[in-house]
């Protein structure tokens, strides 16, 4: 206790004393922080006024916040981004492939360290601003898009075929129109020989010069996997289910095919988008050893694969701990990787003055097991678990309740004042994204 406060003749004074010395709304005090833009992988002390980032230091005195978070031994990084998730499933019923259905994304993101998800292709132009009024506008987790290049999204059936609906010049427009939400544009699920998909996918990147993602759909002689990378897309665009069995990886003898990495030094970006049935540890598992890791980690989540062997964004990551990245590495591709691949370096970061999206982690060490979207086992010995979520400044889950206080230290408290759930009620929304 400092020497002014023992002074203090009541508890009262000592906390007006306190108070007019704090200058920060929240401190994160001891952790690890991990912030692979600024390079930072050591402990430091964050602290966080009005929704953002207000000093990062080695240590900062306890007396200049209002809240004090002791995250001793814990991992401090950027809220995490999920780059392909499913968020909408649309009154009209939209069904992914196989009949799973999108989820709120509030409903699973926060408790996993995810302040935002990126929906990869589940609304299309004809309900993009059905997807706007029903999920983005009132979910307190950042939602962005990639808009399906076909005109209806994810319905799950013949829409999603029908290239007579895939209007290149229609998807730039609507997402030049919506630029603070439309990140991208969306290929997924085709079954057909040709390229059109793509080409149309391609095009209307171009023209609002912004990434496309691919989901390759069908896997056909006609148009080869190899083409796709190599020829079809541009630098930044982005092939999604990179470690899905169909994807030629490995030659005969197990060995990764040599073109992978001429892709990637092209500038082609290789997502993970586990999903329910496009992650098999029989092609991450030999690719991360060789030298493959992905440009970045991102889940598939839907209702499929969320009770299935994918789970959600800390169980993906912990998946390539095992298999030997280090946290660091995992942690740039859920943060700083995938912010830099849709154009939003706003996030993904804690600079001083950034949006105070803050993800604080675990990582418990003992006996666990992973399994693939086949359902193939793989033994690990750490897992990551999220212990605290802060979105643009608020905490919105806090596993352990550290930030609260002991029940038999309230006296008669009732359940007024700031409750328990104020930062994710109906109204805390994500503040805007700064200018960049
Ligand atoms: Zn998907």
């Amino acid at each position: 206790m400092v020497p002014a406060m023992k002074r203090c003749l009541t508890f009262f004074l000592c906390a007006n004393a306190v108070l007019a010395q704090a200058q920060y709304d929240i401190l994160l005090k001891g952790g690890h922080l991990i912030d692979p833009r600024n390079r930072i992988s050591a402990v430091r002390d964050v602290a966080i006024r009005g929704g953002f980032v207000a000093a990062v230091a080695p240590s900062i005195p306890a007396a200049q916040a209002r809240k004090v978070i002791d995250v001793t031994g814990l991992y401090v990084t950027p809220g995490l981004i999920d780059l392909h998730a499913h968020v909408f499933s649309g009154s009209n019923g939209n069904m992914l492939a196989g009949g799973h259905t999108s989820i709120f994304p509030d409903n699973f993101a926060l408790r996993a360290g995810v302040t935002t998800v990126v929906d990869a292709g589940s609304s299309g132009r004809h309900n993009f601003a059905e997807f706007k009024r029903t999920v983005i506008d009132r979910a307190r987790t950042r939602v962005l898009v990639l808009l399906n290049i076909g005109g209806k999204g994810m319905t799950g059936g013949a829409d999603e075929q029908n290239v007579a609906d895939m209007d290149a010049k229609a998807a730039a427009d609507l997402a030049i129109a919506n630029r603070d939400t439309i990140v991208g544009i969306k290929v997924a699920h085709y079954r057909g020989p040709d390229w059109v998909p793509v080409e149309r996918g391609v095009e209307a990147g171009a023209l609002a010069n912004i990434p496309v993602m691919i989901d390759f759909g069908e896997f056909r002689p006609e148009r080869p996997f190899q083409d796709l990378v190599l020829k079809k897309l541009r630098p930044g665009d982005i092939y999604t289910h990179c470690f899905y069995v169909p994807v030629p990886m490995l030659d005969g003898s197990g060995k990764l095919l040599p073109y992978l990495f001429d892709a990637r030094k092209r500038g082609v970006i290789f997502d993970v988008g586990h999903g329910g049935a496009a992650f098999e540890f029989r092609q991450a598992v030999p690719s991360v050893k060789q030298g493959f890791p992905p440009d970045s980690i991102s889940t598939d989540v839907h209702s499929g694969s969320l009770n299935a062997g994918m789970k959600d964004q800390l169980n993906v990551m912990s998946k390539f701990l095992n298999m030997g990245m280090t946290l660091d590495h995992v942690v740039l591709r859920s943060t700083w990787n995938p912010a830099r691949i849709i154009h939003r370096e706003q996030i993904g970061h804690l600079t001083v003055g950034a949006l105070a999206d803050i993800s604080v982690l675990r990582i418990e060490r003992g006996k666990y097991a992973f399994v693939d979207s086949y359902g193939a086992r793989m033994d690990g010995t750490q897992r990551l678990t999220g212990e605290l979520t802060i979105a643009s400044g608020k905490v919105v889950f806090d596993l352990n309740g550290m930030t609260r206080d002991n029940w038999d230290r309230l006296g008669n408290y009732m359940p007024q004042g700031e409750p328990y759930w104020d930062g994710t009620r109906g109204g805390a929304r994500p503040m805007p994204l700064p200018k960049q």
